[in-house]
């Protein structure tokens, strides 16, 4: 059968759906680049926000009329809403998040030892999702119940991926041509916790027993992390990038959101990293307009953003998820001025980047190509990303997709950089 694969959300729907690929093309199954052409389509479904919930709905209806007659909902909007799902055009099956694993065995009726991944090199997406990183998913889950997140909610209880399966999935990734890995997962930073171990172990052993050129951690949550974690970027391998959420600048609005952070202790840990790790970007995520956030709160907010100069992130308006304590609770702030308190953080947290961007002004970086576009006389335009996560492009005589070289960046152009490659590697 031609299989389409698709997704909304974050990382780890993208990690999975790489996944699902090599299990369709271990049981005989081609990987399409469009719907227009598949007789099966498989949708990673998200629902983070009521948008990414409608977008998710949207996706499936959009590959029911270009013609594919069984489409599997998965992820976490369906694993909340199967009836829903079910009731959407053409949608066959219903996999919740706890049976993804078995999400092909499920919809071929085979068993799960019917076919092996391991001959199969993971290979980037054909279509939209191409990617040139990988993806690798080590934990899934949360035992933590922060007030505003329905993600613990849908993908259940924290459990972590073995050693050896993870370090397997990188030597496929790294056999099928990735030039970076980037791990993820619900809640990175408690990958281990279930057999009594942490980040930092699993962190060490593929740094040991693989030879990824670049290895980048998804979003980690700051309580997660001890000063003695930052020893790990001596190898110079790991991508000098963390991105910490921090939510709220205000205690009290922590507190609200239940989350295991304070300030004063946020602003030690990234002391202590800035400390050790040489330009390191520090990103991060913050909500506006969460319940019972009063002028003081948000202005305490306004004034950490400052205080901690971020290299970048994103300001979410505070969405009300059905099944969270968060929607329940009293003081909901209007909608209005959730949104106008985003575009005042967004603001803030922008000109920070914008400092953090023109202190590379003039230096040497090594980027890894995502995409490119011809540009006639100019020759190719390149994409990528830096190994600080900057976003970078540069003109090359010929694509370079899916290369790493070294840029000497000349000025900043908006949420960019220009450079021009000096050399490849
Ligand atoms: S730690 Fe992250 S995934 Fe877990 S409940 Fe909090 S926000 Fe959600």
């Amino acid at each position: 059968m031609k299989i389409y694969l698709d997704t909304i959300g974050c990382r780890l729907n993208q990690s999975e759906i790489e996944t699902m690929a090599r299990q369709f093309r271990a049981a005989g199954h081609e990987i399409v680049a469009s719907a227009d052409s598949a007789d099966m389509a498989v949708v990673n479904t998200c629902a983070v926000t009521n948008d990414a919930a409608s977008a998710s709905r949207g996706k499936i209806r959009q590959i029911a009329r270009a013609g594919v007659e069984k489409i599997v909902a998965t992820g976490c909007w369906s694993t909340l809403q199967p009836q829903k799902a079910y009731d959407l055009p053409n949608v066959m099956h219903v996999i919740s998040n706890d049976r993804k694993d078995h999400l092909i065995a499920d919809v071929l009726d085979l068993s799960q030892k019917s076919f092996d991944l391991e001959p199969i090199t993971r290979e980037p997406l054909p279509g939209l999702h191409r990617r040139t990183r990988a993806f690798i998913k080590v934990q899934d889950g949360c035992d933590n119940q922060c007030t505003f997140c329905i993600t613990t909610v849908a993908r259940g209880e924290g459990r972590s991926r073995t050693v050896a399966d993870i370090v397997l999935d990188i030597q496929s990734a790294l056999d099928g041509g990735a030039k970076e890995v980037v791990l993820t997962g619900v809640h990175l930073g408690s990958w281990g916790y279930d057999f009594d171990s942490h980040l930092t172990e699993l962190t060490k052993a593929i740094l040991r027993e693989t030879d990824v050129p670049r290895l980048r951690l998804s979003s980690l949550e700051p309580w997660d992390l001890s000063n003695e974690f930052f020893s790990l970027w001596d190898d110079n391998r790991l991508m000098p990038h963390l991105h910490l959420p921090l939510q709220s600048g205000s205690a009290s609005t922590l507190k609200r959101m239940r989350r295991h952070t304070t300030p004063k202790s946020f602003r030690e840990l990234v002391f202590a990293a800035r400390e050790v790790i040489p330009n390191v970007a520090i990103t991060t995520d913050i909500i506006a307009g969460f319940p019972g956030e009063t002028e003081e709160e948000f202005a305490e907010t306004l004034d950490f953003v400052r205080e901690i100069n971020f290299a970048g992130g994103h300001v979410f308006t505070y969405s009300p998820r059905p099944g969270t304590a968060a929607a329940r609770m009293k003081g909901q702030v209007k909608p209005e001025l959730r949104k106008k308190r985003n575009h005042i953080l967004h603001d803030v947290l922008e000109e920070s980047a914008i400092y953090y961007r023109e202190k590379f002004v003039g230096r040497n970086v090594s980027v890894l190509w995502e995409s490119t576009s011809e540009m006639g006389e100019q020759g190719w335009l390149m994409e990528g990303h830096s190994e600080n996560y900057l976003r970078v492009n540069a003109f090359a005589p010929f694509p370079r997709w899916n290369e790493v070289d070294q840029v000497l960046l000349n000025e900043t152009d908006g949420e960019k950089m220009k450079g021009v490659i000096l050399k490849s590697g």
